[in-house]
């Protein structure tokens, strides 16, 4: 019989993933950025995409436009037996509810992670003490869709509450897709500099700056960064990896945890993994250690299941 090298046979469907991880050793997938929003509010971002020609300047045909209970059946058949579903802000008075449905949703959802949001508002603290009391194990903060400044000083005290329950934060804060009124690693860097224990994931490592973010990483070491559309067909037309990534990763292989923004990507899942795939098989340093890490082990640690 002829054993798989998951290294060198990456994926190439999404019915192929399941057999890949466990070719990998793995009994799962742990994914930290996905997203699972209201109906209502997940419309909205959906019909944003539509129009991401007027947005972005390039299509964005979003895979996986389907009912709920369909989307969940994907997750479950491609081997993703633990999920971040991530919900975000785009003005104030938001946060609060979109946290409370996150919560109640997980509840309801065996693979999900309980999660919670933020946005600069007096309320923040309030509502975020009682999301990580309720059991919240990761926060997205989406520093681009809010339009907000991170180091704002209402924001100053939920950092420092996040730090202290050591419960990551998923930061969408690099320049990509397009740029923010406050996004940039140098703004998030200022943040991390005042609150140095806070956990924080870089997400879509920090694209297009993945050297900016790399940089983080190696400064603060509760940085990590999130695989989150990046090395994908999609994203290398317009935020390229440096063509070393995979040797700069070598460094920090247990520093980086999947993320796919699963169900808004304009692709198939398996592409993300088989990007992965890549950067284990352009290093010997990397390698199939590398790939138990990114999917399973680190991002489990990270939400207190390793
Ligand atoms: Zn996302």
């Amino acid at each position: 019989m002829v054993t798989r090298d998951p290294v060198t046979a990456p994926p190439t469907s999404d019915a192929d993933v399941a057999p890949w991880t466990a070719a990998l050793g793995l009994d799962g997938l742990t994914d930290l950025h996905v997203h699972f929003l209201p109906d209502r509010v997940l419309q909205k971002v959906w019909s944003y995409f539509d129009n991401a020609c007027e947005h972005y300047g390039r299509a964005w045909p979003v895979h996986y436009k389907e009912p709920e209970d369909v989307r969940l059946g994907r997750l479950r058949d491609l081997g993703v037996t633990t999920f971040a579903p991530l919900v975000y802000p785009h003005k104030p008075d938001m946060a609060a509810w979109l946290t409370s449905w996150a919560l109640d949703w997980a509840a309801q959802v065996p693979e999900a992670v309980p999660t919670a949001t933020l946005y600069p508002e007096p309320s923040v603290t309030s509502y975020l003490g009682d999301a990580l009391e309720a059991g919240a194990r990761v926060v997205k903060a989406h520093v681009q869709v809010g339009g907000y400044d991170p180091r704002d000083p209402l924001l100053s005290d939920a950092w420092g509450l996040l730090a202290d329950a050591g419960v990551p934060v998923i930061a969408h804060c690099g320049n990509g897709p397009i740029p923010g009124s406050f996004t940039g690693l140098d703004v998030f860097g200022q943040v991390l500099e005042a609150h140095p224990r806070l956990t924080v994931v870089l997400a879509h490592a920090g694209l297009p700056d993945y050297t900016g973010a790399l940089a983080l990483v190696e400064r603060f070491e509760r940085v990590y960064l999130d695989t989150t559309m990046v090395g994908t067909a999609y994203t290398e037309d317009f935020a390229p990896l440096p063509a070393d990534w995979p040797a700069r990763l070598a460094g920090v292989g247990d520093r980086v945890v999947l993320g796919t923004d699963f169900p808004n990507i304009p692709y198939a899942y398996w592409e993300q993994i088989a990007a992965i795939c890549g950067w284990a098989a352009a290093d010997d340093r990397l390698g199939a250690d590398f790939l138990r890490r990114v999917c399973r082990t680190t991002p489990d640690s990270m939400v207190g299941l390793g």
